[in-house]
């Protein structure tokens, strides 16, 4: 049996990406993923402005703009009291992103991407292959068992074993590291049109306990996502098209927008959103993308995070590979990496979903953030995860000229 230097189980954003950067560095890669692309993703199918920069870094940026991605300046965001705030990422001053947008595009055609360009490599890709379990020797993963598409038994082996298999991660689950998370949240996402014009934003809108988030993803087609409390929805388990309907009515802001929509698609349901993995305690094995975890989507970092993991965990994989060294003393520092490269911004999300929760706080802080444009213009640079979260701690910008 064949060794490789790396078998990435899933090929999501995180584990194509992972893919290309080690192949890159010449190293043996065999990615498996259970289905067959271009496969649906529930996803609101924004990409943060930094997205870019490792998409560029990945060979892909031109051809995800010339498959119709959407640019977007900024995002809108209605607070419960209907207070308006046109959130724009900054152009000038002290931050500026890879680019001066974010980009709407379609789960289908950006991993169907990301997958061809893995495959342009000499990465060895098998779709409909199915990771139904770890090969381990003692404290060590050496390989996965996986189903063919046939059902065929298929085994491989390899110094690291990358699980980036998302939210289901079969790797995770194998290692017993996923945990429950407090936040207790379910999304239901569909597709429509017949909404009127978005200019270059995304919309928002916030009604505690739920938000629904608007994005215009091609010409003519909205993708429409709506998160709820995972209790409220829980009744109504198998109706949930109605609950939907019926839900996104009582939404005062949002409804008038969307009433003229003609849905495109049905409405998917995906909940617990929030889950949390611990870090391996076995050697040759590493986690990226949501298989490392996932919080809620408000934010819209989640490809941004699953690529990003890749690029930092593909540079870890790389030293530990020519140090012929995939111990979990070696591998640790990619989760030192992370949460240097996340753990700011997490916060900032989580101070944020204790503002969209309570009503009277999320009507507060927008009011006030209407009287800041240079706050907010910040915090949409955090968001977009091109400015530092500390820089929103700037006394100058807390005490800073107010606008009116
Ligand atoms: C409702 C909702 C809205 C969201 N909106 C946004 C947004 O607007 N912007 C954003 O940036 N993020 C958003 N996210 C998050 C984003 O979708 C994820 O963070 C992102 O898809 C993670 O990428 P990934 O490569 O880690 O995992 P995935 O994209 O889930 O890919 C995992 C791959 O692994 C494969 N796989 C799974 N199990 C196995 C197995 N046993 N064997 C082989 N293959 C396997 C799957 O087929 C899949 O192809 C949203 C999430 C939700 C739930």
């Amino acid at each position: 049996m064949r060794t490789y230097d790396a078998i990435v189980v899933g090929a999501g954003p995180a584990g194509s990406a992972f893919a290309v950067l080690l192949a890159e560095h010449g190293r043996s890669v065999l990615l498996l993923d259970k289905a067959a692309f271009p496969r649906p993703k529930i996803c609101g199918e924004y990409l943060s402005p930094e997205a870019s920069r490792i998409l560029d870094r990945l060979g892909v940026l031109k051809t995800v703009d010339a498959a119709g991605a959407v640019p977007l300046r900024g995002m809108r965001i209605t607070a419960p009291d209907g207070t308006v705030l046109e959130g724009r990422y900054p152009t000038e001053g002290a931050y500026r992103g890879y680019r001066d947008h974010a980009l709407a595009i379609p789960r289908l055609a950006l991993d169907q991407i990301l997958l061809e360009r893995a495959k342009a490599l000499p990465v060895d890709v098998r779709e409909r292959h199915r990771v139904e379990d770890l090969l381990l020797d003692g404290e060590r993963v050496v390989g996965v068992r996986a189903a063919g598409p046939d059902g065929a038994a298929f085994e491989a082996r390899s110094l690291l074993v990358v699980g980036a298999d998302g939210r289901q991660s079969v790797v995770a689950r194998r290692l017993g590291l996923v945990r429950a998370h407090a936040l207790r949240r379910m999304a239901l996402l569909t597709y429509v049109e017949g909404i009127g014009d978005f200019g270059d934003c995304g919309e928002i809108y916030v009604d505690p306990p739920d938000y629904a988030i608007l994005n215009p993803v091609a010409p003519g087609t909205v993708s429409l996502s709506l998160v709820v409390p995972i209790e409220h929805a829980a009744p109504f388990s198998g109706k949930l098209d109605a609950f939907f309907h019926a839900r996104v009515k009582q939404l005062d802001h949002l409804w008038p927008r969307i009433s003229a929509m003609r849905r495109l698609g049905p409405v998917m349901a995906l909940g617990p959103l929030a889950y949390r993995v611990a870090p391996p305690r076995h050697a040759g094995v590493l986690l990226v993308g949501d298989a490392a975890g996932f919080y809620d989507p408000f934010t819209g970092e989640g490809i941004y995070t699953a690529l990003r993991s890749a690029e930092l965990a593909a540079e870890v994989a790389h030293g530990a590979l020519a140090r012929e060294d995939c111990s979990r003393a070696v591998l640790a520092s990619y989760w030192r990496a992370r949460r240097a490269a996340f753990r700011d911004k997490e916060r900032v999300t989580r101070l944020l979903q204790g503002v969209i929760r309570r009503r009277w706080l999320a009507n507060l802080v927008a009011r006030g953030l209407a009287r800041r444009p240079d706050l907010l213009s910040l915090l949409m640079g955090v968001i977009g995860d091109f400015v530092p979260p500390r820089a929103l701690l700037s006394p100058r910008l807390l005490i800073g000229r107010r606008h009116s």
